[in-house]
């Protein structure tokens, strides 16, 4: 089975999604060179760190940690291509399991009840097939040993009123409201909040504010990259 395996991987092997080389029998998903070429925040076990400065003054955060930089052209920006429009969800497995053994080595992250992740509307998730933040969310809760939370924190529509605001104004609208079902689930608890990239910090922010209406609850981020 296994020689079978083999001649298979020789005529038609995986390619590495950041290098595009083709991937041993014993690598998966991304080649070594690249694994250990991967541009590590190391955010985890550093208070203060860039991307919790990014949310200061703006909402108050327990903690932040990304686990790579995202760059132009970088290895991470390839990443979370091939994540977002190529349907690579693996990757979201593969970046949570990495980002979950930094954060069980760093107390910071401790007392975490659960995971949320920042939703999508429904009608763009069901065009892309799928929210390519839901398999690193649910591998991140899976791993720290806390539950994955959903329906809770929702995408809100669009409403009919806005027809009269500029174009760029109703994108802002779509991209940025949110608003809680479910109330009293999330009381007095430490929420993990999960996106896939920070950038400005402005949706992860939204999400913030509409969560921290909840009585007595904290937050936490947790993301696949952080732009620097
Ligand atoms: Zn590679």
């Amino acid at each position: 089975m296994r020689l079978l395996k083999e001649v298979f991987n020789i005529l038609f092997p995986d390619l590495c999604v950041i290098c595009e080389n083709p991937l041993t029998i014993n690598e998966d998903l991304v080649c070594t060179y690249c694994r250990v070429d991967l541009p590590f925040t190391n955010f985890s076990s550093e208070a203060n760190n860039i991307a919790e400065k990014t949310f200061y003054g703006r909402i108050k955060l327990e903690a932040v940690t990304s686990l790579l930089f995202y760059r132009k052209k970088g290895k991470a920006q390839r990443l979370i291509h091939q994540l977002k429009y190529k349907n690579q969800q693996k990757i979201g497995a593969l970046t949570a399991l990495i980002l979950a053994e930094e954060m069980k080595n760093s107390p910071r992250f401790d007392n975490l009840d659960g995971v949320i992740i920042v939703p999508m509307h429904p009608k763009k998730e069901r065009i892309r097939g799928y929210n390519q933040v839901t398999v690193f969310g649910k591998t991140l809760a899976k791993e720290l040993c806390i539950p994955y939370i959903e329906n809770v924190l929702i995408k809100s529509s669009t409403s009919t009123s806005q027809t009269i605001k500029s174009r760029f104004q109703r994108f802002q609208d779509f991209e940025g409201k949110f608003h809680l079902e479910n109330l009293t689930t999330l009381e007095n608890k430490h929420i993990l909040l999960v996106d896939d990239v920070i950038t400005t910090g402005a949706t992860l922010e939204s999400c913030a504010i509409e969560l921290l209406k909840t009585k007595n609850l904290k937050i936490s981020i947790a993301t696949i990259a952080y732009t620097d």
